[in-house]
């Protein structure tokens, strides 16, 4: 059977927030100033994507609504009902997708060229408008088998979708520049999985991502060597997420200092994502898609988060290099299009904003001014921080708390870490620390009383208390709890953080 007819049936609404008042919204999202659905890749064209149907499952139990996420896209009005209805049933959301799409891609698996790829188990479900005006996606992981599913189910596993929805609010809390989970609905189906003790429980996930143009969507284009199309998402991917590029390289541009900066980021929250393969990165720089991730316990470059990573290919240690990789592959895709002599230099200032990124949001972790005019000097530093880090195996997140605004006597003192942090291999740390000034009411804002005295981890043993909880007594007090002290977590923290610095 040919798939539904697909098309945009209504005009987009750029700029200017506007009520919905047409007849489509029968539910509270007709009340939602800041509801502003704006859709944009199907005008992409018919070989972007495949309009797929979604699963029909057999119950769906509300396990988490991110209201905070959804007020940014004017859906916080939903009752559990309608929010049943839109992301569990994928019925279309007001003036938006009337279908969903199956976006195509490839990818570099593990380094291996892979043409067999594309939304397997998720798809394209909504697009709109957040609040500072940047264009959002909604999309899913376990809606449903999809022309791109191969052997697959099309499904997540309950266990998968706990875990996604804990890492972007780790993420977040960390200030990772990263994709929010919307949703997490318990479908009732039973699922066979290697990696989990079977059969186990399902769900569907919502997120809600900045992009899914991944790499991996331009390395399909030159694999069919089906230049048109490049050059289409070469357009889109400038005019919808970095209008200020003036052409190729200048994008190439745009997408190494953006996936610097979320390396340097994933670095100072140390955390291993575990799949760098270049379908699960997106030409924004935000992090999404979280399977087999870790949080460090101690900082340690050979920690490797996917237990089928075999060589270590993408540790804690080699992530930087994994990106760069990555974006050695975004820069052919440009060659067509461009000049390799334009583009191999731009994609070569990679190593050099890594670092400077990493500068940027170790000292914003830490509360403290960078030096001005001497990156080295920065750099120095934020070595000798990591290097102690390291060599002591102190608790990652732990030494963080403690050093915040600075390295005070006071309170190393008065942290269990106390005995370690008088020792030798924290003293040169520790003394350029204090050399170097906080940021303006840092100070005043570890001091205060609210400022958190223990850290919060979201360590692999805690993740899987969480989960035995929910899979042996189907107690979700730990989950939701957990939620509650991350985020208020991210709010301490982010009182400490330079504005604009957001690891
Ligand atoms: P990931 O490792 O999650 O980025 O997925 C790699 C590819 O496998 C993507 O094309 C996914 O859509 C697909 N995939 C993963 N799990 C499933 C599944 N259970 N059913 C169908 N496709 C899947
Ligand atoms: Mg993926």
């Amino acid at each position: 059977m040919a798939p539904a007819p697909f098309a945009a049936t209504t005009a987009p609404h750029i700029g200017g927030r506007r009520k919905l008042l047409t007849d489509q919204s029968k539910n509270s999202i007709a009340a939602a100033e800041n509801y502003v659905p704006d859709v944009r890749h199907s005008r992409l064209g018919a070989e972007f994507y495949d309009p797929v149907k979604p699963a029909d499952f057999p119950r769906l139990d509300l396990r988490f609504r991110n209201d905070r996420a959804a007020a940014e896209i004017g859906l916080e009005g939903l009752s559990n009902d309608e929010w049943l209805s839109h992301f569990g049933r994928f019925e279309a959301l007001p003036d938006n997708l009337p279908t969903p799409l199956a976006l195509r891609y490839h990818g570099h698996q593990f380094r291996v060229y892979n043409p067999d790829l594309g939304d397997g188990r998720g798809f394209l479900f909504a697009q709109m408008r957040d609040r500072s005006g940047r264009l959002m996606d909604l999309g899913t992981k376990g809606s449903g088998t999809t022309p791109w599913s191969r052997s697959g189910d099309g499904r997540l596993t309950l266990k998968g979708g706990v875990r996604e929805v804990l890492a972007t609010e780790m993420l977040e809390a960390l200030g990772v520049n990263t994709s929010r989970s919307l949703s997490l609905i318990e479908t009732g189906e039973s699922l066979v999985r290697g990696d989990e003790p079977s059969p186990t429980r399902s769900s569907v996930l919502v997120r809600l991502n900045h992009s899914h143009v991944r790499i991996g969507t331009f390395q399909r284009f030159l694999f069919l060597e089906d230049h048109e199309n490049l050059r289409r998402l070469l357009d889109y991917s400038i005019a919808e997420y970095w209008p200020d590029a003036t052409g190729p390289a200048d994008f190439l541009s745009r997408v190494v200092g953006a996936v610097a900066r979320l390396g340097a980021q994933w670095f100072a929250a140390g955390f291993v994502h575990g799949v760098l393969n270049t379908d699960n990165i997106t030409i924004t720089g935000e992090s999404f898609d979280y399977g087999p991730w870790r949080f460090l316990p101690v900082l340690d470059p050979n920690f490797t988060a996917a237990y089928f990573d075999h060589q270590g290919l993408y540790a804690f240690g080699r992530q930087p290099d994994a990106l760069y990789w990555n974006l050695a592959r975004l820069g052919e895709c440009l060659i067509p299009l461009s000049d390799v002599s334009e583009l191999q230099p731009v994609l070569e200032t990679f190593p050099a904003r890594f670092d400077e990124a990493l500068s940027v949001v170790t000292l914003g972790r830490l509360g403290l001014k960078r030096a001005e005019g001497d990156p080295e000097r920065d750099h120095r530093l934020v070595s000798l921080f990591y290097g102690a880090l390291r060599q002591s195996k102190a608790g990652f997140e732990r030494a963080f708390i403690d050093m915040t605004g600075g390295a005070m006597e006071t309170r190393l003192s008065k942290s269990p870490l106390a005995d370690l942090y008088t020792g030798d291999v924290w003293q040169a740390a520790i003394a350029a620390l204090r050399e170097r000034e906080p940021v303006e009411g840092v100070r005043e804002a570890v001091e205060s009383s609210s400022f958190p005295a223990e850290p919060q981890t979201m360590l692999v043993e805690e993740v899987e208390e969480i989960w035995r909880g929910i899979a042996e007594d189907d107690d979700w007090t730990a989950f939701n709890s957990k939620i509650d002290a991350v985020r208020a977590y991210g709010r301490e923290l982010g009182r400490t953080r330079p504005p604009k610095v957001k690891c």
